[in-house]
């Protein structure tokens, strides 16, 4: 260990360091895994120690030490994240916020908590206090922190009604703590959100958190079958543009990707079988019958308030969102996805348009958005990886022809995004962060603003494979 870092750590000594080698390890890792570009570059990253603050003071002692000496700071949420994002390139400190999992107040509308709490103790706390629950979350709600949804995700289960986590309204305040020789405590609202929102860490450290709350439901979660894939898509985007009935989730599977990926499911559909999953408030559900019995290619094959399957498929958004990727790649391991914005108005053609051209090599998973009030589609489509240069080849292809790519194959804020600068990220970052310890490497504006993006970003003080 570098001596700047072992001075660091001796420094915060009496916090709760890890000691363990292998949890080391673990917690320096997340699910970058799911794609072979990132698996081939970032298996070896280790952070040289853990610490695990109990509150906001200790976060603030972690981090003037780490100036101090010079160390980098890569926060760790529960480390679900896709693209490498809580992955220390440069070894140094993992700041994992395990600890700070309390809930301060909950209010008609809103909540306010501690960024460590995961998604589903969040909702239960909601529910149990008065009735509600967080409008979205990101499909790993049993197992990712609210805090890394905010700072590594985009949005997921209620995003069909809500929309994104970037949109306004959808997150009420952060409360964030700089990287300087004394760190500063700031509270930031509307515009100011975006500075640290989906960075990745990268210039400020959120220690609370304010986010709005809907009425809770007992969802009615279903499994619907269609033999044509185009009647499953056009049947998930009616139905969330059918106003008066409230879902949370819509997703749509291209067959045979249910047939063959989804075990729980095997003896109840095709391989000729695209299915949709879908979750349906109680008192929405005369009114989806009603819209079901009109589509008659469509049939229910389950729903979890009455079915007599001998082994339940469990929660169905745990087939959505990215969970559709890892129960594919648990059969098959050469699978891997990518993420495409399927915009309003030409989602659905556009859809079809990548279907004709790649299926079965890409099969469609789409999950409905909703976007500026239009309903549309984010595709987390299904891969099947031969080399790296089809993988490009098929990202020029889909971006040719509009359909935007935001790449899960870079470990970039930018190349995982819009491959644009986000200039107020930036700024902030400069200010907030002005020695680039906090998670370096995953923003390339501060690295090299030059770069223009014909080929994937190499950051160059990545630490060494041994
Ligand atoms: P981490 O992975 O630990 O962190 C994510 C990023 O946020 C890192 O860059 C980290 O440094 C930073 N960070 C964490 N906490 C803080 C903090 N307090 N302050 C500043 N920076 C911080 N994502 C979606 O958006 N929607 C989905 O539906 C979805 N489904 C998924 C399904 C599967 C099976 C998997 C493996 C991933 C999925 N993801 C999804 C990605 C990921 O699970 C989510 O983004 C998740 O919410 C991240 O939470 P986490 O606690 O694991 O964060």
């Amino acid at each position: 260990m570098p001596d700047n870092v072992a001075a660091a750590k001796a420094a915060l000594a009496h916090l709760d360091i890890e000691q363990n080698e292998n949890a080391i390890k673990s917690k320096s890792r997340d699910f970058f895994w799911y794609s072979p570009v990132l698996k081939a570059r970032m298996d070896h990253l280790v952070a040289d120690f853990v610490v695990s603050p109990r509150n906001e003071a200790e976060v603030i002692e972690v981090l003037r030490i780490c100036y101090a000496h010079d160390v980098p700071v890569t926060t760790r949420g529960a480390g679900t994240g896709n693209y490498g994002q809580a992955m220390p390139m440069r070894g140094g400190c993992v700041m994992h916020l395990r600890h700070m999992t309390g809930v301060k107040e909950i209010a008609p509308g809103r909540v306010i908590c501690e960024p460590g709490i995961l998604l589903k103790d969040l909702d239960a706390a909601c529910k149990a206090d008065s009735g509600q629950e967080i409008r979205m979350f990101s499909s790993t709600w049993a197992t990712a922190t609210i805090g890394g949804f905010i700072a590594g995700g985009s949005g997921g289960v209620g995003s069909c009604t809500w929309g994104s986590l970037r949109d306004l309204g959808n997150i009420i305040r952060l409360r964030v703590v700089t990287m300087e020789e004394e760190p500063r405590v700031l509270e930031f609202r509307g515009e100011e959100l975006a500075r640290v929102s989906h960075a990745y860490g990268t210039n400020g450290i959120i220690t609370e958190i304010e986010m709005p709350l809907a009425p809770a439901y007992d969802w009615v979660e279903m499994f619907v079958a269609c033999e044509d894939f185009m009647d499953a898509a056009r049947f998930a985007e009616e139905l969330a543009n059918e106003d008066g009935i409230l879902i949370k989730l819509a997703s749509v599977y291209e067959a045979p990707a249910p047939f063959d990926y989804f075990q729980r499911l095997k003896g109840h559909v095709t391989d000729k079988d695209t299915v949709i999953g879908l979750m349906v408030a109680p008192h929405s559900m005369d009114g989806f019958e009603t819209f079901l019995g009109r589509r008659p290619q469509a049939r229910v094959i389950y729903r979890s308030d009455d079915n007599d399957w001998a082994r339940g498929p469990g929660p169905v958004f745990e087939y959505g969102w990215n969970h559709t990727t890892l129960r594919a790649l648990k059969v098959d391991p050469s699978i891997t996805y990518l993420q495409v914005r399927y915009g309003f108005p030409e989602h659905l053609n556009l859809v079809e348009k990548m279907r004709d051209e790649f299926s079965p090599e890409v099969l469609q998973h789409l999950e409905v958005l909703r976007e500026n009030g239009k309903v549309m589609f984010a595709g987390l489509s299904l891969v099947k990886f031969t080399t790296e240069a089809r993988l490009d080849e098929i990202v020029r292809i889909h971006e040719e022809a509009g359909a935007m790519i935001f790449n899960p194959h870079r470990y970039t804020l930018e190349e995982g995004g819009r491959q644009t600068v986000d200039d107020r990220q930036l700024a902030f970052k400069r200010e907030a962060d002005p020695k680039g310890l906090l998670n370096p490497g995953k923003m390339i504006a501060w690295d090299d603003p030059d770069f223009d993006f014909s080929e994937m970003y190499a950051y160059p003080k990545m630490t060494a494979a041994e």
